[in-house]
C-alpha cells in the first residue's frame, strides 16, 4: 500500500459518514508557504504564487519537476525501443506521462535526433 492509498483510507476513516452523497474527497498537498492551504504550482498557495509572479520572484521557488536533457531522453528512448517496448511501456519505465513522452519523442524526431517509431513490420524484399 502506498502513501496515497493510506492517506485516502485515513481520510475516509476520519470523514466516513460525514461525507454527503455525491461528494468526493480530494487530497491536496499542503502549500510550503501556508500549510493550511492547498499547494499549487511550485509548492506555493495560490495567493503566494500570484504575488511571486507579480514581483518577479518565482525563481526563488524552483519547480520540483524532474529535468531530463533531450540527449538523455533520446538515449533512453532508443534503448527501450530497441528492446521492443511500446511508448506506453517506455513512459512507465521513465516515470513520465504518455503525453510527455510523445511530446519529447516528436520534438526529438523534428530535431533529427530520433527516427520515427516503426508502426508495422518492414516489408520483405521481393
Ligand atoms: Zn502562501
Amino acid at each position: 500500500m502506498n502513501d496515497l492509498t493510506q492517506l485516502a483510507q485515513a481520510a475516509r476513516e476520519l470523514l466516513g459518514p460525514a461525507i454527503p452523497a455525491g461528494y468526493t474527497v480530494i487530497i491536496a498537498k499542503a502549500a510550503t508557504c501556508h500549510p493550511d492551504r492547498p499547494g499549487n504550482t511550485r509548492g506555493l498557495c495560490k495567493s503566494c504564487y500570484t504575488l511571486a509572479h507579480r514581483n518577479g520572484t518565482l525563481a526563488k521557488h524552483p519547480c520540483s519537476r524532474t529535468i531530463r536533457t533531450q540527449a538523455d531522453f533520446v538515449a533512453d528512448y532508443e534503448l527501450l525501443r530497441s528492446e521492443g517496448y511500446t511508448r506506453h511501456q517506455i513512459a512507465e519505465r521513465l516515470g513520465m506521462r504518455y503525453t510527455a513522452v510523445t511530446t519529447a519523442y516528436l520534438n526529438a524526431v523534428r530535431a533529427g535526433l530520433l527516427t520515427r517509431d516503426r508502426t508495422r513490420a518492414p516489408r520483405r524484399a521481393a
